[in-house]
Protein backbone atom coordinates (compact mmCIF):
# COMPACT_ATOMS: atom_id res chain seq x y z
CA UNK A 1 0.00 0.00 0.00
CA UNK A 2 0.87 3.36 -0.77
CA UNK A 3 2.60 5.57 1.93
CA UNK A 4 2.29 9.61 2.18
CA UNK A 5 4.40 10.55 4.64
CA UNK A 6 4.32 14.07 6.37
CA UNK A 7 6.09 17.11 4.86
CA UNK A 8 7.24 17.56 8.66
CA UNK A 9 8.17 16.24 11.40
CA UNK A 10 5.80 16.65 13.60
CA UNK A 11 5.79 14.84 17.39
CA UNK A 12 3.12 11.60 17.25
CA UNK A 13 0.84 11.61 19.73
CA UNK A 14 0.08 7.84 21.83
CA UNK A 15 -2.82 7.03 22.93
CA UNK A 16 -1.74 7.54 26.68
CA UNK A 17 -1.04 11.39 25.75
CA UNK A 18 -5.25 11.58 25.48
CA UNK A 19 -6.05 10.93 28.56
CA UNK A 20 -5.30 11.52 32.51
CA UNK A 21 -4.99 14.39 34.95
CA UNK A 22 -4.63 18.03 34.35
CA UNK A 23 -0.77 18.84 32.77
CA UNK A 24 0.15 22.14 32.97
CA UNK A 25 2.09 22.84 29.66
CA UNK A 26 3.24 25.65 30.31
CA UNK A 27 4.79 24.87 33.01
CA UNK A 28 6.40 21.74 31.70
CA UNK A 29 7.86 24.31 28.63
CA UNK A 30 9.52 26.68 30.77
CA UNK A 31 11.29 24.13 32.42
CA UNK A 32 12.35 22.17 29.80
CA UNK A 33 13.34 25.79 27.56
CA UNK A 34 14.65 27.52 30.80
CA UNK A 35 12.19 30.07 29.65
CA UNK A 36 9.52 32.34 32.13
CA UNK A 37 6.34 30.66 32.36
CA UNK A 38 4.46 31.08 29.22
CA UNK A 39 1.10 32.33 28.58
CA UNK A 40 -0.88 29.55 25.90
CA UNK A 41 -3.15 31.05 23.11
CA UNK A 42 -5.10 28.70 20.73
CA UNK A 43 -2.61 29.55 17.93
CA UNK A 44 0.93 31.28 17.00
CA UNK A 45 -1.25 33.84 14.90
CA UNK A 46 -3.64 34.69 18.21
CA UNK A 47 0.14 35.45 20.27
CA UNK A 48 1.56 37.82 17.69
CA UNK A 49 -2.11 39.53 17.54
CA UNK A 50 -1.86 39.46 21.87
CA UNK A 51 2.29 41.31 21.37
CA UNK A 52 1.03 43.63 19.00
CA UNK A 53 -2.07 44.94 21.13
CA UNK A 54 -0.48 44.94 24.36
CA UNK A 55 2.62 47.13 22.34
CA UNK A 56 -0.01 49.06 20.60
CA UNK A 57 -1.50 50.26 24.40
CA UNK A 58 2.73 51.26 25.14
CA UNK A 59 2.84 53.20 21.85
CA UNK A 60 -0.58 53.94 20.24
CA UNK A 61 1.59 56.51 17.94
CA UNK A 62 3.10 53.69 15.98
CA UNK A 63 1.56 51.52 13.86
CA UNK A 64 4.63 49.53 11.32
CA UNK A 65 5.82 46.04 11.96
CA UNK A 66 8.83 45.28 9.82
CA UNK A 67 8.87 41.82 9.11
CA UNK A 68 11.10 39.46 6.65
CA UNK A 69 9.41 39.70 3.32
CA UNK A 70 9.65 35.42 2.82
CA UNK A 71 7.26 33.94 6.20
CA UNK A 72 4.11 32.78 6.64
CA UNK A 73 0.90 35.08 5.44
CA UNK A 74 -0.83 34.27 8.57
CA UNK A 75 1.59 36.75 10.05
CA UNK A 76 0.67 40.14 7.84
CA UNK A 77 -2.70 39.08 8.56
CA UNK A 78 -2.26 39.51 12.37
CA UNK A 79 -2.44 43.17 11.03
CA UNK A 80 -6.63 42.63 10.60
CA UNK A 81 -7.24 41.37 14.14
CA UNK A 82 -4.49 44.96 15.10
CA UNK A 83 -6.56 47.94 13.81
CA UNK A 84 -4.06 50.49 13.22
CA UNK A 85 -1.08 48.35 13.00
CA UNK A 86 0.68 47.72 9.07
CA UNK A 87 3.56 45.47 8.18
CA UNK A 88 6.32 46.80 6.15
CA UNK A 89 8.53 43.73 3.95
CA UNK A 90 12.44 43.55 4.73
CA UNK A 91 14.04 41.76 2.17
CA UNK A 92 16.34 39.07 3.26
CA UNK A 93 20.41 39.33 3.07
CA UNK A 94 21.53 37.44 0.26
CA UNK A 95 22.10 33.57 0.51
CA UNK A 96 20.53 33.55 4.33
CA UNK A 97 17.47 33.55 6.48
CA UNK A 98 18.68 37.00 8.19
CA UNK A 99 17.13 39.83 7.55
CA UNK A 100 19.31 42.34 5.25
CA UNK A 101 20.87 44.38 7.85
CA UNK A 102 21.12 47.83 5.61
CA UNK A 103 17.45 47.24 4.52
CA UNK A 104 16.14 46.99 7.68
CA UNK A 105 18.40 49.76 9.19
CA UNK A 106 16.73 52.11 6.34
CA UNK A 107 13.16 51.00 6.99
CA UNK A 108 13.99 52.08 10.54
CA UNK A 109 14.96 55.30 9.65
CA UNK A 110 11.56 56.44 8.92
CA UNK A 111 8.23 56.73 11.08
CA UNK A 112 9.66 54.88 14.21
CA UNK A 113 8.38 51.04 14.19
CA UNK A 114 6.64 49.64 16.88
CA UNK A 115 8.47 46.32 15.89
CA UNK A 116 10.69 44.36 14.27
CA UNK A 117 9.95 40.61 14.00
CA UNK A 118 12.78 38.43 13.65
CA UNK A 119 11.58 34.82 12.19
CA UNK A 120 13.39 31.58 12.84
CA UNK A 121 12.43 29.82 9.81
CA UNK A 122 12.39 26.45 9.41
CA UNK A 123 14.01 25.49 12.77
CA UNK A 124 17.09 27.61 11.83
CA UNK A 125 18.17 30.24 14.53
CA UNK A 126 18.00 34.14 12.42
CA UNK A 127 20.61 36.14 13.67
CA UNK A 128 18.80 38.52 16.08
CA UNK A 129 21.73 41.33 16.18
CA UNK A 130 20.55 43.70 13.82
CA UNK A 131 17.10 43.48 14.90
CA UNK A 132 17.97 44.57 18.43
CA UNK A 133 20.84 47.42 17.42
CA UNK A 134 18.09 48.79 15.39
CA UNK A 135 15.46 48.58 17.71
CA UNK A 136 17.27 50.22 20.68
CA UNK A 137 18.04 53.12 18.08
CA UNK A 138 14.13 53.99 17.09
CA UNK A 139 12.85 52.64 20.34
CA UNK A 140 10.98 49.70 18.84
CA UNK A 141 10.48 46.49 20.26
CA UNK A 142 11.76 42.91 18.71
CA UNK A 143 9.56 39.96 18.54
CA UNK A 144 11.11 37.00 17.97
CA UNK A 145 8.60 34.47 15.57
CA UNK A 146 9.73 30.78 16.44
CA UNK A 147 6.73 29.69 14.85
CA UNK A 148 9.04 26.94 13.40
CA UNK A 149 11.65 26.77 16.33
CA UNK A 150 10.30 25.41 19.61
CA UNK A 151 13.59 23.55 21.29
CA UNK A 152 16.02 25.95 19.00
CA UNK A 153 18.92 27.24 20.72
CA UNK A 154 21.70 29.60 20.46
CA UNK A 155 24.42 29.49 23.13
CA UNK A 156 22.94 27.54 25.15
CA UNK A 157 19.66 29.80 25.61
CA UNK A 158 16.23 29.29 24.24
CA UNK A 159 15.17 30.99 21.07
CA UNK A 160 12.76 34.05 22.16
CA UNK A 161 14.54 35.72 24.89
CA UNK A 162 16.86 38.08 23.19
CA UNK A 163 14.13 40.05 21.81
CA UNK A 164 11.43 41.23 23.98
CA UNK A 165 9.01 39.03 23.11
CA UNK A 166 8.93 35.40 21.69
CA UNK A 167 6.30 32.96 20.90
CA UNK A 168 6.07 29.56 19.26
CA UNK A 169 3.36 27.80 17.59
CA UNK A 170 1.65 24.39 17.71
CA UNK A 171 0.02 23.74 15.08
CA UNK A 172 -0.64 20.39 13.25
CA UNK A 173 3.09 19.74 11.91
CA UNK A 174 5.22 22.28 13.85
CA UNK A 175 6.40 19.72 16.34
CA UNK A 176 4.55 19.53 19.03
CA UNK A 177 1.08 20.55 19.06
CA UNK A 178 -2.18 20.83 20.50
CA UNK A 179 -4.08 20.74 17.88
CA UNK A 180 -3.60 24.69 16.78
CA UNK A 181 -1.87 26.56 19.91
CA UNK A 182 0.63 28.72 21.01
CA UNK A 183 3.31 29.79 23.64
CA UNK A 184 3.93 33.74 24.21
CA UNK A 185 6.85 35.07 26.46
CA UNK A 186 8.68 37.36 27.47
CA UNK A 187 11.96 38.11 29.67
CA UNK A 188 10.63 41.52 30.78
CA UNK A 189 8.55 41.21 33.98
CA UNK A 190 6.22 43.68 33.22
CA UNK A 191 5.81 43.15 29.59
CA UNK A 192 4.78 39.78 30.54
CA UNK A 193 2.19 40.96 33.17
CA UNK A 194 0.90 43.10 30.30
CA UNK A 195 0.60 40.22 27.59
CA UNK A 196 -1.26 38.32 30.25
CA UNK A 197 -3.56 40.74 30.80
CA UNK A 198 -3.71 41.75 26.90
CA UNK A 199 -4.46 37.67 26.72
CA UNK A 200 -7.52 37.30 28.74
CA UNK A 201 -8.89 40.28 27.01
CA UNK A 202 -8.64 38.53 23.13
CA UNK A 203 -9.19 35.27 24.18
CA UNK A 204 -12.08 34.21 25.80
CA UNK A 205 -13.28 30.56 26.22
CA UNK A 206 -15.47 29.06 22.87
CA UNK A 207 -17.20 26.30 23.25
CA UNK A 208 -18.31 25.95 19.04
CA UNK A 209 -14.38 26.29 18.34
CA UNK A 210 -12.92 23.66 21.23
CA UNK A 211 -15.15 21.08 20.33
CA UNK A 212 -13.66 21.50 17.09
CA UNK A 213 -10.44 21.61 18.01
CA UNK A 214 -11.13 18.83 20.40
CA UNK A 215 -12.17 16.78 17.35
CA UNK A 216 -9.33 17.83 15.00
CA UNK A 217 -6.43 16.93 18.07
CA UNK A 218 -7.94 13.58 18.05
CA UNK A 219 -7.96 13.08 14.22
CA UNK A 220 -4.17 13.77 14.04
CA UNK A 221 -3.67 10.92 16.83
CA UNK A 222 -5.62 8.82 14.90
CA UNK A 223 -4.70 10.00 11.47
CA UNK A 224 -0.65 11.04 11.78
CA UNK A 225 0.85 7.87 10.16
CA UNK A 226 2.14 7.07 6.79
CA UNK A 227 -1.20 5.38 5.84
CA UNK A 228 -3.59 8.21 7.68
CA UNK A 229 -2.13 10.59 6.05
CA UNK A 230 -2.98 9.60 2.38
CA UNK A 231 -6.48 10.76 2.71
CA UNK A 232 -6.10 13.75 4.83
CA UNK A 233 -2.77 15.40 3.20
CA UNK A 234 -1.93 13.13 0.39
CA UNK A 235 -5.15 13.59 -1.56
CA UNK A 236 -5.86 17.71 -1.21
CA UNK A 237 -2.04 17.92 -2.36
CA UNK A 238 -2.79 16.12 -5.50
CA UNK A 239 -5.92 18.25 -5.98
CA UNK A 240 -4.38 21.32 -5.73
CA UNK A 241 -1.53 20.35 -7.61
CA UNK A 242 -3.78 19.16 -10.55
CA UNK A 243 -5.50 22.46 -10.57
CA UNK A 244 -2.12 23.80 -10.73
CA UNK A 245 -2.30 25.80 -7.64
CA UNK A 246 0.65 25.30 -5.54
CA UNK A 247 -0.17 28.00 -2.86
CA UNK A 248 -3.16 25.13 -1.72
CA UNK A 249 -0.72 22.49 -2.11
CA UNK A 250 1.19 24.05 0.70
CA UNK A 251 -2.06 25.30 2.41
CA UNK A 252 -0.30 28.89 2.41
CA UNK A 253 -3.43 29.84 0.56
CA UNK A 254 -5.14 32.10 3.40
CA UNK A 255 -8.09 34.25 2.43
CA UNK A 256 -10.01 34.23 5.39
CA UNK A 257 -9.24 37.89 7.12
CA UNK A 258 -10.83 36.60 10.23
CA UNK A 259 -8.13 35.38 12.69
CA UNK A 260 -9.73 32.81 15.54
CA UNK A 261 -9.07 34.40 19.00
CA UNK A 262 -9.92 32.03 21.79
CA UNK A 263 -8.66 30.18 24.91
CA UNK A 264 -6.66 27.18 24.46
CA UNK A 265 -8.61 24.50 26.06
CA UNK A 266 -7.61 21.97 28.92
CA UNK A 267 -7.53 18.77 27.64
CA UNK A 268 -5.72 20.05 24.52
CA UNK A 269 -3.17 21.69 26.89
CA UNK A 270 -3.17 18.62 28.64
CA UNK A 271 -2.60 16.18 26.05
CA UNK A 272 0.17 18.59 24.54
CA UNK A 273 1.91 18.87 27.99
CA UNK A 274 1.95 14.91 28.47
CA UNK A 275 3.19 14.64 24.51
CA UNK A 276 6.37 17.21 25.83
CA UNK A 277 7.57 14.40 27.99
CA UNK A 278 9.26 12.97 24.50
CA UNK A 279 10.75 16.49 23.17
CA UNK A 280 13.84 15.95 23.89
CA UNK A 281 14.39 12.81 22.69
CA UNK A 282 12.48 13.84 19.67
CA UNK A 283 14.69 17.15 18.91
CA UNK A 284 17.95 14.67 19.76
CA UNK A 285 17.44 11.91 17.19
CA UNK A 286 15.65 15.02 14.64
CA UNK A 287 19.34 16.44 14.97
CA UNK A 288 21.60 13.32 14.71
CA UNK A 289 19.01 12.26 11.45
CA UNK A 290 19.84 15.58 10.00
CA UNK A 291 23.31 15.81 10.31
CA UNK A 292 23.28 12.71 8.72
CA UNK A 293 21.46 13.37 5.65
CA UNK A 294 22.64 16.91 5.19
CA UNK A 295 26.42 15.09 4.65
CA UNK A 296 24.76 13.48 2.23
CA UNK A 297 23.23 16.45 0.28
CA UNK A 298 26.44 18.30 0.35
CA UNK A 299 27.97 16.14 -1.82
CA UNK A 300 25.85 17.72 -4.61
CA UNK A 301 27.21 20.49 -6.85
CA UNK A 302 24.70 23.66 -7.06
CA UNK A 303 22.93 23.11 -3.71
CA UNK A 304 22.92 25.12 -0.30
CA UNK A 305 21.03 23.41 2.50
CA UNK A 306 20.54 26.15 5.05
CA UNK A 307 21.60 24.90 8.55
CA UNK A 308 23.22 25.99 12.01
CA UNK A 309 26.37 28.12 12.43
CA UNK A 310 28.65 27.95 15.46
CA UNK A 311 26.61 28.61 18.92
CA UNK A 312 23.73 27.46 16.96
CA UNK A 313 21.48 24.23 17.79
CA UNK A 314 18.27 24.39 15.89
CA UNK A 315 15.68 21.73 15.02
CA UNK A 316 14.71 20.13 12.44
CA UNK A 317 11.19 19.76 11.10
CA UNK A 318 12.34 19.50 7.38
CA UNK A 319 15.54 20.12 5.96
CA UNK A 320 15.26 23.47 3.57
CA UNK A 321 17.16 23.41 0.60
CA UNK A 322 17.98 26.11 -2.00
CA UNK A 323 18.92 25.14 -6.00
CA UNK A 324 20.57 27.06 -8.32
CA UNK A 325 17.89 28.29 -9.92
CA UNK A 326 13.95 28.22 -10.34
CA UNK A 327 13.51 25.74 -13.71
CA UNK A 328 15.99 23.17 -12.09
CA UNK A 329 13.84 23.01 -8.78
CA UNK A 330 10.16 22.91 -10.31
CA UNK A 331 12.19 19.95 -12.82
CA UNK A 332 12.77 18.00 -8.95
CA UNK A 333 9.13 19.11 -8.12
CA UNK A 334 7.57 17.79 -10.71
CA UNK A 335 9.04 14.18 -10.09
CA UNK A 336 8.82 14.44 -6.12
CA UNK A 337 6.08 16.62 -4.86
CA UNK A 338 3.56 13.68 -5.49
CA UNK A 339 5.56 10.43 -4.06
CA UNK A 340 4.72 10.61 -1.03
CA UNK A 341 8.21 11.16 0.81
CA UNK A 342 7.53 14.31 2.00
CA UNK A 343 9.34 16.38 -0.68
CA UNK A 344 7.43 19.77 -0.47
CA UNK A 345 7.75 23.81 -0.90
CA UNK A 346 7.72 26.03 2.12
CA UNK A 347 6.24 29.34 1.57
CA UNK A 348 5.50 29.27 -2.08
CA UNK A 349 5.72 33.11 -2.62
CA UNK A 350 7.11 36.03 -1.02
CA UNK A 351 4.36 37.93 1.43
CA UNK A 352 4.00 40.65 -0.86
CA UNK A 353 2.77 38.58 -3.72
CA UNK A 354 -0.29 36.91 -2.14
CA UNK A 355 -2.87 38.90 -2.93
CA UNK A 356 -4.96 38.15 0.29
CA UNK A 357 -1.62 39.69 2.18
CA UNK A 358 -1.50 42.85 -0.01
CA UNK A 359 -4.28 45.35 1.74
CA UNK A 360 -2.45 45.16 4.98
CA UNK A 361 1.23 45.80 3.77
CA UNK A 362 2.65 49.04 3.50
CA UNK A 363 5.16 49.99 0.56
CA UNK A 364 7.09 47.47 -0.10
CA UNK A 365 10.01 47.37 -2.94
CA UNK A 366 13.13 45.75 -3.42
CA UNK A 367 12.28 41.97 -2.36
CA UNK A 368 14.57 40.19 -4.61
CA UNK A 369 16.01 37.51 -2.07
CA UNK A 370 12.86 36.86 -1.30
CA UNK A 371 11.20 35.96 -4.32
CA UNK A 372 14.31 33.87 -4.82
CA UNK A 373 13.96 31.74 -2.02
CA UNK A 374 10.46 31.49 -3.27
CA UNK A 375 11.16 30.20 -6.70
CA UNK A 376 14.25 28.04 -5.88
CA UNK A 377 13.69 26.44 -2.14
CA UNK A 378 12.13 23.01 -1.63
CA UNK A 379 11.92 20.87 1.89
CA UNK A 380 12.50 17.57 2.62
CA UNK A 381 10.97 16.13 5.40
CA UNK A 382 12.86 14.97 8.59
CA UNK A 383 10.42 12.79 9.65
CA UNK A 384 11.78 9.31 10.99
CA UNK A 385 9.25 7.04 8.44
CA UNK A 386 11.55 8.69 5.51
CA UNK A 387 13.79 5.91 5.78
CA UNK A 388 17.40 5.96 4.38
CA UNK A 389 16.74 4.21 0.80
CA UNK A 390 13.26 6.75 0.75
CA UNK A 391 16.04 9.58 0.70
CA UNK A 392 18.74 7.96 -1.05
CA UNK A 393 16.19 8.26 -4.06
CA UNK A 394 15.88 11.92 -3.07
CA UNK A 395 19.16 12.54 -3.46
CA UNK A 396 19.72 10.32 -6.81
CA UNK A 397 16.72 12.67 -8.15
CA UNK A 398 18.26 16.08 -7.17
CA UNK A 399 21.57 14.92 -8.70
CA UNK A 400 20.05 13.55 -12.22
CA UNK A 401 18.56 17.40 -11.89
CA UNK A 402 21.53 19.48 -10.67
CA UNK A 403 23.24 17.35 -14.04
C1 LIG B 1 2.90 28.74 11.29
C2 LIG B 1 3.59 30.03 11.45
C3 LIG B 1 2.99 31.09 12.10
C4 LIG B 1 1.57 31.05 12.61
O1 LIG B 1 1.37 30.07 13.57
P1 LIG B 1 -0.09 29.41 13.74
O2 LIG B 1 0.00 28.64 15.00
O3 LIG B 1 -0.31 28.56 12.54
O4 LIG B 1 -1.06 30.53 13.81
C5 LIG B 1 3.72 32.27 12.25
N1 LIG B 1 4.97 32.38 11.76
C6 LIG B 1 5.57 31.37 11.11
C7 LIG B 1 6.96 31.55 10.61
C8 LIG B 1 4.90 30.17 10.92
O5 LIG B 1 5.50 29.17 10.26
Amino acid sequence: MKRELPPTDGLPLRAADLFGRRADLGLTLSRQLNIPTPILTCSGTAALVVALRALRRRMPQRSRVIVAAWSCPLVPLAASACPGTEFVLCDLAPDSLDLDPDRLAALCEGPPPLAIIVTHLAGRISDTGPALAAARRCGAAVIEDAAQALGARVDGDSVGLRGDIGFFSLAFGKGLTSGEGGVLFSRDPILATELAQEARAALPFRPGIELRRCAELFGYAALYNPVGLRGVYGLPLRRALRKGDDAAAVGDDFTEHDIPLHALGRWRESVAARAAARLPAYWASGRERAARRIALLRALPGIRVFSDRPGEQGVWPFLLLRLPDRATRDAVMAELWTRGTGVTRLFVRALADYPAVAPWLGDNKALAQARRLADCTLTITNSPWLSDADFAAIVECLRRKLA
